[in-house]
């Protein structure tokens, strides 16, 4: 059973009841979930033993009501690699890398996509449109799909190719867009309003938080309960950071952690694209919106967030930074993680390898202390990255 018990603004603290659709607040702001963490203080460790290792071992604080709602692909439990040869490398003795690729459709978007289209189904709701820079499209569009919910999705043009294909293949109405995911997202919410669609845009809906929010109880679980010092996370939309931090909090309330040693949230951004990094740096709590956003990671590429706020405030409470890296360092950082771990991460995760290696530059981490880096999704999604030069030889030639 879930304890889930109602929905709330953080913003303006008003309430809403969970049993009808809803986006955003009466006052802009987003919808969070609120459990009823006394109750679920009967929810123990020991419960989890001999459950399935995918993310709805936590479903005690995940939003499905009805179980028969859960629409699953096997999401979640993603491996904890360690990383020893790039550490010693940098000089750390304890880097670890959590594979967020191994998800189905190749990225973590699986998790906010197998609570958020468990929840749509949940109520009711029959048709969805979203923007996405790519693998959230591509995420939804296959778990619409296993749930029989008709998809509306509008991306980029210049979305990652893959990404395009995942959605058609599953049978969502794709859209093209010349423009960032904003641009795509005002027009796709425009047609949401005028056709009756449900407008599953990051954090327009309440619930693709929740199953993002399953890394962080992962990660403690992965870690026998006692976190790493820091936690490295490419931040677009923010939904990963938020949902991983609100883990910490509730595990922190139910007991299932002390509190006391929490992880340094880092938020980490492209330089041609970093509001979140901006407004960490200027002392504010809300972001303004990029002019002109551009990098080849494709999904920190979000010019404004509806949860910058939110953003902020883990990244300020937990005790952690934001920085941002550039294109070329992201490429050279997927390199260097290829060939020193054999893990070809994407460019989002690669972004947390050099910020890593700026922060460890500035001496902000210590040689001795334990790093998590999230690896969003499967690099293998990038083919259009790296342009390699291969020598092309005929039958008769000779190596
Ligand atoms: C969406 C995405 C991100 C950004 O995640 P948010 O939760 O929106 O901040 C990072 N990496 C990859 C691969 C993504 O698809
Ligand atoms: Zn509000």
């Amino acid at each position: 059973m879930s304890y889930f018990s109602h929905l709330y603004c953080p913003r303006c603290s008003k309430t809403y009841e969970k049993e009808k659709p809803v986006n955003l607040c009466e006052c802009g702001g987003p919808l969070l979930v609120q459990y009823d963490l006394e109750a679920a203080g009967d929810f123990k460790k020991e419960n989890l033993q001999g459950r399935p290792y995918n993310m709805w071992r936590y479903r005690e604080l995940l939003p499905v009501i009805h179980p028969e709602n859960i629409i699953s692909l096997g999401e979640g439990f993603t491996p904890i690699i360690p990383f020893k040869r790039l550490g010693e490398e940098m000089g750390l003795q304890n880097l670890f890398c959590k594979d967020e690729g191994l998800n189905p459709t190749g990225s973590f978007k699986a998790r906010g996509a197998s609570a958020g289209i468990s929840r749509v189904l949940e109520l009711g709701i029959k048709e969805i449109a979203m923007p996405t820079a790519g693998n959230a499209g591509g995420a939804w569009a296959a778990y619409g799909a296993r749930a029989g919910i008709k998809t509306h999705i509008a991306m980029p043009e210049d979305a990652p190719e893959i990404t395009k294909t995942e959605c058609a293949v599953a049978g969502a109405e794709v859209f093209l867009v010349r423009g960032n995911i904003a641009d795509a997202g005002k027009l796709i919410g425009e047609a949401a309003q005028r056709r009756g669609w449900f407008e599953v845009s990051t954090l327009k809906e309440p619930y693709r938080i929740e199953g993002k929010k399953t890394m962080g109880m992962e990660i403690l679980e992965q870690f026998n309960w006692d976190p790493p010092d820091y936690i490295f996370y490419p931040t677009g939309g923010g939904v990963g950071i938020i949902g991983i931090w609100k883990a910490i909090r509730e595990m922190e309330q139910i007991g299932w952690i002390t509190g006391k040693k929490n992880p340094k949230m880092i938020a980490v951004q492209a330089e041609g694209c970093a509001p979140i990094v901006q407004a960490y740096e200027e002392g504010k709590n809300y972001a303004e919106p990029w002019e002109n956003p551009q990098t080849l990671a494709a999904g920190i590429r979000v010019p404004k967030a509806l949860g910058d706020f939110l953003v902020l405030q883990a990244v300020r409470e937990s005790g952690g930074t934001a920085l941002a890296v550039s294109d070329g360092e992201i490429k050279l950082a997927m390199e260097k993680t290829a060939r020193s771990e054999g893990m070809f991460i994407c460019p989002e995760g690669a972004a947390n390898v050099a910020a890593l290696e700026k922060l460890l530059q500035q001496n902000v981490i210590q040689p001795g202390e334990r790093v998590l880096l999230l690896n969003t999704g499967a690099g293998m999604k990038y083919s259009g990255v790296f342009a390699y030069d291969f020598p092309v030889l005929d039958k008769s030639d000779s190596i």
